[in-house]
């Protein structure tokens, strides 16, 4: 492992000076490792050389061939034509370069180059506009006669200077490139060893040594990857917890018992699991993960029941106070009947009622408590916190996550995500926490039907939106999202809630629902809606999760294309809740490509998992979801996506190999841990490795 050779910084290298060390900065290129793993972004074959006679007019070519002579020409100001006369073995042709006058002085008479430019037989002698040239001095070339790798530059850089650089700091890399990963895997999936693998990626002989190459690049990263975050899962299963719940189920049974429906058999898998965790004497760090409407509040509460029915506290995080708001209401609701009481702590909390909550909190009278990131704040202290439920983890950071627990100790942690990301994100992005998964929604949903219409058809939409008002339905109308502030967008849709209430739906009971209003006011209006004593409810983005009226059967979006798809995905989620058929109908007139595919994306897939690999491919891992705020290291070759199979098998290797060394102590393994550092020690934590 030639980690000091791998970690100096590029300028020790032959050929790059200051100049050239702070071009390659912009690249991400510090040390000689990045160096190396700046891979090609392409590959050009330039094996077959013929001689220009043979060439095919248009294409692009490499031709070897001695220069004759030089000749520049200005034929107006600001263009400088260099010729060279260049014989190929079989007859002279002209290799032509723009505005590039050094190349007369670069390739004098005598000189074997290769040249590599389109050809043109237009004007009698063959003349290649030359895009590539390469002095021949004996060795095997680097940019002619072979697979060539064409590498991301900018503009100080050119592809000539970069595999010169490249490949010399293979060759001094050479023997000292020990192997880092475990050889047994590396024989076992047919990998290539380090040393050979780097060459075959930067210089590959054949095709099949690239594709060889680049398995193992993306192996290794994924199982680097996987590695630390299972080591970290392990240290965190190592600890043991203060307060361990215990089999009871008084308050979980009566909640069961109270339920107009019964459990499905994913969420009785699921509560499964979750209660064996916090009867486990480690401390629960689980995802629970699943479709909008697959019922998981209902899960969550439970949990939260768990702790309270073996005298422990519990806590809820949401990231908006509109989501906190929420999650108090409909937990409250589902509380009564059980007679356990549940507290709102967000940051327009009152200061008096605040001071009474915290007091009631840290003497152990209120035992359940919901909220925004204000639950982070110090000033909060729990007398015995079992159990922290967070919602939406993707919008919170880990550090976030790690501050929530920080109030218990070792606290059971339940993190629950509304909105499915795929499967191989989920455990990269909580690759160190268990996951659980509902998968089946609830018996007796129809599939809602989705359309994408453009403006022009509002009329017809009203029309179907009445129709079902005539039959006793509800509906909800999405007011535009207004980017320049809330104000607007309030004022928006108090001006398009009155429009309707006097036009389209002026037979009907219309009500305005908006971030803004008071929580007691959006508490009525809501116990309205759920009451059937509002038809159409018009709201800005307030109802995004949590609102649960089974009755409402259309959901209508305007200005849709300003949602992104996992918004659009839980509006539409709201309604399809009961027995009857629903509709999503969003209004739009996309421009872009991005919001066309997303809409288009929307009115195909019903699964919230299509859709959100669907996200991931048009918006990239680091894009998704604000995935990037989570301190997720950025993946140099691996695709989340395309390499499903490759992530599955790293992972379990990297939880075999914890399993048997689950601090990477053991001396073949220091090697690898010793990688992974080199490699994530920048990433804000994400590994837990400082
Ligand atoms: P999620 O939070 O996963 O989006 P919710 O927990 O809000 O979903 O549940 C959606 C709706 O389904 C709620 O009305 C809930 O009462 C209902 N529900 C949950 N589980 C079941 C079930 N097993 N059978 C019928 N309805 C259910
Ligand atoms: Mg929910």
């Amino acid at each position: 492992m030639p980690a000091e050779f791998f970690s100096k910084p590029v300028q020790y290298l032959k050929l790059i000076g200051p100049r050239r060390a702070e071009a390659m900065q912009k690249l991400g290129i510090f040390t000689v490792r990045d160096l190396l793993y700046h891979f090609p972004m392409r590959y050009e074959d330039r094996s077959r050389l013929l001689p220009a006679g043979a060439c095919t007019p248009g294409e692009v070519a490499t031709i070897r061939g001695t220069v004759l002579a030089a000749q520049d020409a200005k034929p107006r100001r600001g263009l400088t034509i260099t010729k060279l006369a260049v014989h190929d073995g079989t007859g002279i042709f002209y290799a032509v370069w723009f505005n590039q006058p050094f190349i007369k002085k670069t390739l004098s008479p005598g000189a074997n180059l290769f040249v590599t430019g389109k050809v043109d037989k237009s004007f009698g002698p063959v003349q290649v506009m030359v895009e590539d040239y390469e002095v021949s001095e004996g060795g095997d070339p680097l940019g002619a006669g072979r697979l060539v790798p064409i590498y991301p530059l900018t503009g100080q850089l050119n592809q000539r200077l970069l595999r010169t650089v490249v490949k010399a700091a293979l060759e001094e890399t050479g023997s000292k490139a020990g192997e880092f990963l475990p050889v047994e895997l590396l024989r076992k999936y047919k990998l290539p060893f380090f040393e050979a693998a780097l060459a075959s990626m930067h210089f590959p002989e054949t095709q099949k040594d690239l594709e060889a190459a680049k398995r193992r690049f993306i192996f290794e990263e994924l199982f680097l990857l996987q590695l630390g975050l299972a080591a970290r899962r392990a240290a965190v299963a190592a600890r043991q917890k203060e307060y361990r719940c215990r089999p009871d189920g008084r308050l979980t049974s009566a909640f069961i018992t109270s339920l107009s429906y019964r459990l499905t058999g994913d969420q009785v898998r699921v509560w499964g699991e979750i209660s064996a965790d916090m009867e486990s004497s480690a401390p629960m760090q689980r995802l629970l993960q699943g479709d909008v409407g697959s019922g998981k509040t209902v899960i969550s509460i439970l949990a939260l029941l768990k702790a309270v029915e073996n005298d422990l506290q519990g806590t809820l995080m949401a990231p908006t106070e509109i989501l906190a708001e929420q999650h108090y209401l409909v937990m409250r609701r589902a509380l009564a009947p059980v007679g356990v009481e549940v507290g709102l702590l967000t940051g327009s909390t009152p200061k008096k009622a605040k001071q009474l909550l915290l007091q009631r909190v840290a003497a152990g009278d209120l035992k359940l408590l919901v909220g925004t990131h204000a639950l982070i704040q110090q000033e909060i202290v729990f007398q015995k916190l079992g159990l922290v439920v967070v919602d939406e983890q993707h919008r919170f950071g880990v550090r976030q996550r790690a501050a929530l627990q920080y109030k218990g100790s070792c606290p059971d942690t339940l993190v629950m995500t509304a909105t499915p990301i795929p499967r191989t994100l989920a455990l990269t992005l909580y690759g160190d926490l268990e996951l659980s998964v509902i998968s089946e929604l609830p018996p007796g949903r129809l599939p809602v039907k989705t359309f994408a219409v453009l403006p022009s058809a509002l009329p017809k939409a009203y029309k179907m939106a009445i129709d079902q008002l005539r039959q006793g339905r509800q509906i909800y109308i999405v007011c535009p999202l207004v980017e320049e502030s809330e104000k607007m967008d309030l004022q928006s849709a108090t001006e398009i809630a009155e429009k309707l209430a006097a036009g389209e739906f002026r037979d009907y009971r219309v009500r305005l629902l908006h971030g803004r209003m008071k929580a007691g006011e959006k508490e009525e209006i809501m116990a309205a809606f759920r009451q059937g004593e509002v038809d159409v409810l018009v709201a800005t983005t307030v109802i995004e999760v949590g609102v649960d009226v089974p009755n409402a059967t259309l959901m209508m979006v305007l200005d849709a294309e300003r949602f992104g798809l996992a918004q659009l995905h839980q509006l539409r989620g709201r309604v399809g809740r009961g027995g009857h058929q629903s509709y999503c109908i969003l209004i739009t007139n996309p421009k872009t490509d991005d919001s066309k595919s997303r809409l288009k994306a929307m009115t195909l897939n019903a699964d919230g998992f299509a859709l959100a690999e669907e996200d991931l491919r048009l918006r990239g891992p680091g894009e998704f979801q604000g995935t990037r705020q989570s301190g997720l290291p950025e993946l140099k070759i691996a695709d989340l996506l395309r390499d499903a199979q490759i992530f599955q098998t790293a992972r379990q290797e990297a939880v075999a190999l914890v399993r048997s060394d689950q601090n990477l102590t053991r001396s073949e393994n220091s090697i690898l841990l010793a990688e992974i550092k080199a490699r994530y020690s920048g990433s804000g934590g994400y590994l837990g490795i400082g």
